[in-house]
């Protein structure tokens, strides 16, 4: 449908497309619900066609990645947030009715959720396809034109992305572009409406500072060091089982991944047999030319991982390895970590590979504090049943979402929002939440024949001053 975007787009390049988007949006309006889902449903209906090149695409992109994975953890989700944004966005868009005060009757007061314009989406390489779709899908649904740019490290599934959107969108009202570090540096430092950019948290503060020049609204949504934390008495199995499952999809390279985990010392034990065994149950097969498992995305990661893995070794940690690895085609067995001090590099970053350190804590206050004394985490597990000690856990800590006695699936709750907290993100989408990020309340009053606001005009007299007593009490 559309011309194609230069593949090595200039600075020149990115306004002249954002001026056509901008142009085409003022000139035409917001678009209505019709239109809107008419828009939703082209892209699913784009996206399943390619079922099967996207999920080629992805495997090319990490060398092993299971393709059933893709379609659960890519495809699947995609496809859920675009019904339920289909099927809610109308009554979303219904202008909400406001309280107008006594003294401004017969006035009206009313709030119209105004699509904020062009929204420029860029997006990173661990889930390529939905974490660069669900955000165009959000612009969509609230009536915006977008730019796209997806990863540079995964360029057969962009490429896909790029064809999906070229199929169905003209450039003025979707564009996809793509590039590097430095293509991405030029494109937020375009004058855009909104920015939704996911990605780490070193890059999203260079977005930020860049959108702050235009003072373009952001949201960001970064990563962390996302802690699972059990109570003593829970299940050991089952919280081991429900980590692992968490930690291993994708080989580990998820943003809302347990981390870490804090476990009560003396069930420190306990927990770690139960780990290997819930790794083995997940993958009795091995992991080199699985069709279940995931590789590392590239060698600079597959040796960032085995550093952090090496520097525990080096300073005390017990290394329990789960499996072989092939550095040929960077697959990384799962690691179990245990004797893990905060000293360790595997404490300082986000890890982001199939590697699981084990803290110890004697105390719930001393598990609060030892995350309290890190960045925000983007997601939080507890597992545990004891009420009380949860809701401690909760009051007394910041995060992004929560899985009670579980790990990741609060991301898979279309009626949640999604994001950090300051240094784990800033604002959120998703469900309703993605809708508002990407409007603008405007608020519209329309002034009735009288009201009693009108008497506090000059020339003042006797009656405004009765009427402003009245409205000071
Ligand atoms: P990254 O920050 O390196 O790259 C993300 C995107 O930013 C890429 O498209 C990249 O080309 C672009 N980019 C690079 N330099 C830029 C610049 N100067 N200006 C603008 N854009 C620039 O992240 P990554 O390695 O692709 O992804 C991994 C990180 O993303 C992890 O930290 C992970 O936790 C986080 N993440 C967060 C979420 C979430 O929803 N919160 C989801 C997935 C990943």
């Amino acid at each position: 449908m559309s011309e194609t975007i230069p593949t090595h787009a200039t600075s020149t390049d990115l306004h002249h497309i954002l001026d056509r988007q901008r142009t085409a949006f003022l000139h035409d309006g917001p678009p209505d619900a019709k239109k809107r889902r008419s828009d939703l449903h082209l892209l699913k209906s784009e996206i399943l066609a390619r079922r099967t090149e996207i999920v080629r695409a992805l495997t090319a992109d990490f060398g092993q990645r299971s393709e059933r994975e893709s379609a659960i953890v890519e495809l699947i989700p995609l496809v859920q947030s675009i019904n339920y944004m289909v099927r809610h966005l109308g009554h979303w868009m219904k202008p909400e009715r406001r309280h107008v005060s006594a003294y401004f009757q017969c006035g009206r007061a009313w709030v119209v959720r105004q699509p904020v314009g062009v929204v420029g989406i860029i997006a990173p390489w661990n889930y390529p396809l939905s974490l660069a779709l669900v955000p165009l899908a959000t612009a969509i649904a609230a009536g915006n034109r977008a730019m796209l740019k997806p990863s540079e490290l995964t360029p057969a599934t962009s490429a896909v992305i790029a064809k999906i959107v070229q199929a169905i969108f003209p450039p003025e009202q979707v564009a996809v572009v793509t590039g590097g570090a430095e293509l991405g540096a030029m494109f937020s430092a375009l004058p855009f409406d909104h920015i939704l950019f996911t990605g780490s948290t070193t890059v999203g503060k260079k977005v930020a500072e860049a959108a702050a020049r235009n003072l373009t609204p952001v949201t960001l949504e970064l990563g962390g060091k996302s802690p699972a934390v059990i109570e003593p008495g829970f299940s050991m199995r089952r919280a081991a089982a429900r980590i692992a499952f968490g930690k291993l999809i994708n080989a580990g390279q998820t943003c809302i991944a347990p981390d870490y985990v804090l476990v009560h010392e003396n069930d420190a034990a306990t927990f770690a047999s139960a780990y290997q065994d819930a790794v083995h149950t997940l993958h009795p097969g091995g992991y080199i030319g699985s069709r279940d498992y995931t590789a590392i995305l590239n060698q600079h990661h597959y040796a960032r991982l085995n550093g952090l893995v090496r520097d525990a070794g080096e300073r005390g940690a017990r290394v329990i390895r789960l499996g072989s690895d092939s550095a040929a085609s960077h697959v990384l067995a799962p690691v179990l970590l245990l004797d893990v001090t905060p000293e360790m590099a595997v404490m300082q970053d986000e890890i982001f590979g199939p590697v699981l350190p084990v803290l110890t804590y004697k105390t719930l206050d001393d598990a609060i504090s030892f995350i309290n004394a890190r960045p925000n985490p983007l997601a939080l597990y507890y597992f545990g049943d004891r009420r009380e000690e949860r809701d401690r856990l909760l009051n007394h800590t910041l995060s992004g979402n929560v899985t009670l006695n579980g790990t990741l699936l609060h991301i898979a709750q279309d009626d949640l929002p999604f994001g950090g907290v300051r240094e784990s993100g800033i604002g959120a989408y998703h469900g309703k939440e993605g809708f508002i990020t990407l409007t603008h309340p405007r608020g519209i009053y329309r002034q009735g024949r009288f009201n009693a606001a009108m008497l506090l005009r000059p020339p003042f007299g006797r009656l405004s001053d009765i009427i402003t007593d009245i409205l000071l009490r």
